[in-house]
């Protein structure tokens, strides 16, 4: 049997049921497909079924503030693609009478569509013939047909594209490339393939010559880089400060508690005093730690020594200089507003221990 059917009957069988697998509408394959960039499956889930709620359709969505949809995708991170989806929804209405594009061409010109995006959208959605390769079909392409070349490069893009246009057979798009991308979830994982249940296996060239350990070829150990940060919750009266970052950084328009990164020679303590000034030309004291919290962000490994902290004079007001809103509110209301992970973890720390 061919490739091709191998793959396709295996997938009839075997295919997972998500809540995105139960339609092919454009807009809900477009959603789950950002989604799943650089975020778990079963982290996935969970969102999609809550934004569909919220959001279920292109109208609802394109009608709703940034605050919201951030709001709506908090803790799924990477928030340029939330911020990305709201864009080109706003788009979709206006140029496109509402309705999302067959065509692959039309739809990389939509803010946050790239190749891959445009590729899973036009052939699940439309079943178009259109190839799509992503991180899972690379590794599948490097051992099946053994690709000697450094992943990423521009040669093995080619190639992977290469490839991929020429698998595909016509008129199956739509189950072919999700048959890839299942098939790399599933069978040709990342660590320990499955050969043993492989559909494809017999048309392997990594299985045949014993190199699966070797394709993809390795990625050097790239190492983990520790930063150290301190941050302030600033209480007045009652209330604590929330600063809106600016939108154009890299957690742009999502809320915090002013801090940054600790200076050569410099404690925590004092970074948080000089951070408020230069941020927001307050003046404060620290007045006791709440905790630590450490997280990762790509092969970043970064450590947030919290602090409460109080006005110095107490009828001062914040000039933003790293911020765009800021805003007052008694500690309960602070759900309302999306956090990076950092602070996430300190607002669920200081929920867990009655804080402030
Ligand atoms: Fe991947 Fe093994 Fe199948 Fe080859 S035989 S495609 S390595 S699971």
């Amino acid at each position: 049997m061919n490739l091709q059917k191998s793959l396709l009957i295996w997938f009839a069988e075997n295919q997972r049921d998500l809540p995105w697998r139960r339609t092919y509408d454009p807009y809900q394959i477009w959603i789950s497909e950002i989604m799943l960039q650089q975020t778990q499956m079963d982290r996935v889930a969970l969102f999609f079924v809550r934004w569909m709620k919220e959001f279920p359709d292109l109208a609802s969505l394109a009608t709703s503030s940034e605050h919201k949809v951030l709001k709506c995708w908090e803790g799924l991170g990477y928030y340029s693609r939330a911020r990305n989806i709201l864009k080109a929804a706003k788009l979709l209405i206006a140029d496109h009478q509402g309705q999302i594009p067959a065509s692959r061409k039309l739809l990389q010109r939509l803010p946050g569509i790239g190749p891959y995006t445009a590729g899973a959208i036009a052939s699940i959605s439309f079943n178009r013939d259109v190839p799509v390769v992503d991180a899972n079909i690379e590794r599948i392409f490097a051992r099946l047909f053994n690709i000697d070349l450094i992943p990423k490069s521009p040669a093995a893009k080619k190639l992977n594209w290469q490839k991929a246009e020429e698998l595909l057979p016509a008129g199956e798009a739509r189950n072919f490339n999700q048959a890839l991308m299942e098939l790399g979830a599933l069978v040709c994982r990342p660590k320990q393939p499955n050969c043993s249940f492989c559909p494809v296996a017999a048309h392997c060239l990594a299985l045949q010559y014993d190199l699966i350990p070797e394709r993809p070829i390795p990625k050097k150990n790239t190492k983990t880089i520790p930063i150290n940060m301190a941050t302030g919750v600033l209480l007045h009266k009652g209330l604590i400060f929330i600063q809106q970052r600016l939108a154009d950084d890299v957690w742009g328009a999502l809320w915090e508690f002013p801090g940054g990164r600790m200076e050569e020679g410099e404690t925590a303590e004092e970074t948080v005093i000089r951070e408020y000034l230069e941020e927001t030309e307050l003046v404060v004291r620290v007045d006791s730690k709440i905790t630590t919290t450490i997280h990762h962000y790509t092969r970043y490994k970064i450590t947030l020594h919290c602090f409460i902290v109080s006005l110095e004079q107490s009828d001062s007001d914040p000039v933003l200089h790293a911020a765009q809103e800021f805003h007052w509110l008694p500690f309960e209301q602070i759900n309302q507003y999306a956090f990076p992970a950092g602070h996430r973890k300190l607002i669920q720390f200081m929920k867990a221990h009655k804080l402030p």
